[in-house]
């Protein structure tokens, strides 16, 4: 199997193809997934997880690497590191033994530098940051050189070494590339490939106290794994001439190839890691776990399936073209998934009380009522009905229009796989006037939710039974933001200000069937009628249950769209 086979193909995947074909690298395949541990994966960065460890899967001998590119030590953190371990694990990546840290490097790629600068390619400049941007020029105007440019090599290694001894302060020196001042490309205009940073560092401690800059940590570092195709996202096809430089000057033996690709944009959320840590620092949301936010972590604890976010990376595809994707075909992979694994069950949100008069007090039948409506393999469970019941209040109106065909005055509807029941009488609270209760009475013939006489009515509704169910807190959550892009929304506005009020809404005492008792916080269920719904892994307790809604039934934004667009302009 020498062509990639199970993933849909897409112009990466040819051009693999195409070297393997050819034997290019002796037919090897070895991509790697390279985060910064400075903030929590994202389902951009499952894109690329599935491109880079799909690659791997697909073609013989392949292999994916997870490294971290940990070279800006002020802000990483090993927290990040480890839930980034867990999210890639979550996805169903394996790495083998290939997990590698770009800090594990530091010494090759200090030697690597030196080299640089025994070639006459690098030297140490003493420009303050200010005036090195103002030597840099502007896309229009060439920059200047230094008046550094020319120090000897002697000069240099001795300032270099110097710097790694801790001799001068942050921002005395830098090391630079000596490329091209006048070069349309900025980043080739003797880009800075070494800094002094006097902070330590997760891993190397305060070994170091300077620190690689990422565009000549990472080619290098890839060329030391012995990476052949080095895929990243369209804003570094500016750094690849200068990934190709530092490569070609250095005159190492793997030169890997940098492909680009565009990254995910999602509507209705942000994918930059700045702004997601803005969100959670700000309090915006309650964490990096928010269910919110599209953070692998929050969309796990909304209950969203790994294999749906799998599916979903193969559905959008892998192209040079920017878009930002539509949230609902994000939220149709998950209903798909959902749709065939989750068990039903029936949980009331918002709860009306319902006597059955004609019922025997003191009677309970157990209804033996399938988990899953088209899959027997999914078995059976009881649940429980009595004389007094709980519907959802919006499942009664007294006065219904036209359409409106669930309960009402005197109107027959089924109650979910039990009985008909008709309407006979409304109780109300004599101060509110509110409605209080219903008394109604059910058609004993009608067990399992049909007449034998062929009656139709029009409206099934779910249903608990009032002595039976347990009480839970369900959240509901929606769209964190109100408009589709809400950092290009409008001149003059930050991303902050489209939240949707209505993102999160708490409510407490739901009523649900007691066959939940027993199920692991992660288990999502559909909620017959609502949506599905996942047991919260975090604030779950054996006192209280708590579920996230992790989507409705179908898509419901389109209708409320417009009101919340409404709310924030
Ligand atoms: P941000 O720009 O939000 O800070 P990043 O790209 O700096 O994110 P990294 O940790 O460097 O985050 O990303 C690791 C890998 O994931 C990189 O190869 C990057 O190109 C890729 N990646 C990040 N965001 C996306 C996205 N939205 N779509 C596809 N790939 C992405
Ligand atoms: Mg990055």
């Amino acid at each position: 199997m020498n062509e990639a086979n199970t993933s849909p193909t897409n112009f990466i995947r040819n051009i693999i193809s195409e070297d393997v074909k050819n034997n290019k690298n002796n037919g090897h395949v070895v991509t790697r997934f390279p985060p910064e541990p400075n903030g929590y994966l994202h389902i951009g960065h499952a894109k690329s997880i599935c491109l880079n460890f799909g690659i791997a899967n697909d073609y013989e001998g392949g292999k994916c690497h997870l490294r971290f590119d940990d070279t800006n030590p002020s802000k990483e953190d090993v927290e990040y590191m480890d839930a980034i371990i867990e999210d890639v694990k979550w996805l169903g990546f394996e790495w083998g033994n290939n997990l590698f840290h770009a800090s594990d490097y530091f010494e090759q790629l200090y030697d690597y530098a030196v080299q640089l600068i025994k070639l006459g390619k690098a030297y140490v400049c003493s420009l303050n940051a200010d005036e090195i941007r103002e030597y840099r020029g502007t896309l229009k105007e060439p920059g200047k050189n230094s008046p550094f440019r020319d120090r000897t090599v002697q000069e240099n290694l001795d300032l270099f070494q110097k710097m790694r001894n801790g001799e001068f302060e942050e921002g005395e020196h830098v090391l630079r590339a000596k490329i091209d001042m006048a070069s349309p490309n900025l980043n080739m205009r003797d880009p800075a490939i070494y800094r002094i940073k006097k902070v330590s560092h997760h891993r190397t401690g305060d070994k170091w106290c300077m620190y690689p800059m990422y565009d000549f940590a990472h080619g290098l570092s890839d060329s030391i794994e012995g990476i052949t195709h080095s895929i990243c996202t369209l804003e570094f096809e500016d750094h690849r001439p200068l990934y190709d430089w530092i490569l070609d000057e250095l005159g190492v033996t793997c030169h890997p190839q940098q492909i680009e690709f565009a990254r995910l944009n999602l509507q209705y959320t942000e994918l930059s890691k700045r702004k997601l840590i803005e969100l959670v620092k700000e309090k915006i949301v309650e964490g990096w776990d928010d269910p919110r936010l599209p953070t692998l972590i929050g969309l796990r604890r909304r209950g969203y399936p790994s294999s749906a976010i799998r599916n979903f990376c193969d559905r959008i595809g892998v192209s040079k073209k920017d878009s930002r994707i539509e949230f609902e075909m994000l939220e149709d992979c998950v209903r798909d998934e959902l749709n065939q694994h989750a068990p039903r069950v029936m949980c009331v949100l918002d709860p009306l009380k319902v006597i059955i008069t004609n019922y025997p007090e003191g009677k309970t039948e157990e209804l033996d009522i399938p988990n899953h409506p088209q899959n027997p393999d999914m078995g059976t469970r009881e649940v429980p009905f009595s004389r007094e019941i709980f519907i959802e209040k919006d499942d009664f109106l007294e006065d219904p229009p036209k359409k409106f065909f669930r309960l009402a005055p005197g109107r027959e509807v089924r109650l979910r796989s039990a009985y008909y029941i008709t309407c006979n009488e409304v109780i109300k609270d004599d101060q509110t006037g509110k409605i209080k209760e219903l008394r109604c009475t059910y058609d004993p013939l009608t067990k399992g939710g049909s007449s034998p006489d062929g009656r139709k009515v029009k409206a099934t509704l779910h249903w608990v039974s009032a002595a039976h169910g347990l009480d839970v807190d369900v959240r509901l959550y929606d769209r964190l933001f109100t408009v589709p892009n809400p950092s290009g929304e409008k001149e003059g506005t930050d991303f902050t200000d489209f939240i949707n009020p209505d993102s999160l809404v708490k409510l407490s005492a739901c009523k649900i069937e007691r066959s939940i008792i027993g199920k692991q916080p992660g288990t999502t269920f559909q909620f017959e009628r609502q949506g599905y719904f996942c047991m919260d892994t975090k604030d779950t307790t054996t006192d209280k249950v708590v579920f996230n809604r992790t989507a409705t039934l179908r898509d419901t934004w389109a209708k409320i769209a417009p009101k919340a667009d409404h709310v924030t302009r």
